[in-house]
């Protein structure tokens, strides 16, 4: 397991990803107490002068971010968490998934984040030791995650492997369309990387072939996928969508390719199903 987020967080897909779900919980919460399942939780919080300023990634994402004067709400909804996150201004502290949703717990919600690299797993734990909603858990996140959503009725899912194997991208589509199939009222946002379209195109249909013939897509393409061996884009694939995930995503997507991408660059948001 050689995978470390730390080297890619507040990068142009960790905005999208984190826009997005602030958004979905929020939407989930309009309808009553919400379990949020975060299968791959990460650390919880970056501090982005470490890894961070050896891959730019940030320095290219979240602090372009912080510096626009141009940011639509749902863009401007990350900024202020960032900026919660950083008191005195700057971006040196970066929220992940976990802390960006246990913030936004209301008593009756609920937050489990599974974490499968031990010393990972410690910091995630020591991130959420503040909220009292909100726990980080050992062990592998798909595997709980299907479980887990069967006892908590009505979840919202996140699912965000770092494909470092090569079955994470049929994992992935095989527990989101296992925990639809089983709770058609769960909502899964599946993360993805954009680097060839056979390969994302692969995923869409064990979706399709697993039961789900309507999702939403939402990709930022960041620059022309020529380069496989880059990640020239990201996706948020969203099963059971709440109202308004299309324009909620087009908004981010669109924002973060329009403002951060490379000549090009552009957002697509689709639902399958629909000939896209
Ligand atoms: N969701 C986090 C966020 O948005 O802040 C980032 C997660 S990062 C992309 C993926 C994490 O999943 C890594 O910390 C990695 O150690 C962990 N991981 C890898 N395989 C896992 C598995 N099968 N179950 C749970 N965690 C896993």
């Amino acid at each position: 397991m050689n995978y470390r987020h730390s080297f890619h967080a507040g990068n142009f897909a960790d905005l999208v990803k984190h826009a997005l779900v602030l958004w979905l919980l929020e939407r989930r919460q309009a309808g009553g107490p919400v379990a949020v399942i975060d299968t791959h939780a990460g650390a919880g919080v970056y501090d982005l002068t470490g890894d961070a300023t050896r891959s730019k990634e940030a320095e290219a994402g979240v602090a372009r971010l912080m510096a626009a004067a141009d940011r639509p709400p749902l863009i401007e909804a990350l900024a202020r968490e960032v900026e919660r996150l950083n008191p005195n201004g700057g971006a040196n502290l970066y929220p992940g998934s976990p802390l960006l949703i246990a913030g936004r717990l209301r008593p009756d919600d609920r937050y489990v984040g599974f974490e499968l690299n031990p010393p990972v797993l410690a910091m995630l734990e020591e991130a959420l030791e503040p909220f009292d909603q909100a726990v980080g858990m050992g062990g592998d996140g798909y595997d709980q995650a299907r479980s887990w959503a069967d006892r908590a009725l009505g979840a919202f899912v996140l699912i965000d492997p770092p494909f470092e194997r090569p079955d994470d991208y049929l994992r992935a589509a095989d527990t989101a369309a296992a925990i639809v199939r089983a709770d058609p009222r769960a909502t899964v946002a599946v993360w993805t990387p954009l680097k060839d379209l056979e390969t994302f195109d692969g995923f869409l249909r064990r979706l399709d072939q697993a039961g789900i013939k309507r999702a939403l897509v939402a990709e930022a393409r960041m620059r022309p996928l020529t380069n496989p061996m880059k990640m020239n884009g990201c996706a948020v694939v969203v099963l059971n969508p709440p109202t308004g995930a299309e324009a909620a995503a087009s908004e981010i997507c669109g924002w973060v390719a329009g403002r951060l991408g490379d000549a090009g660059a552009r957002a697509e948001v689709w639902m399958t199903g629909e000939g896209g």
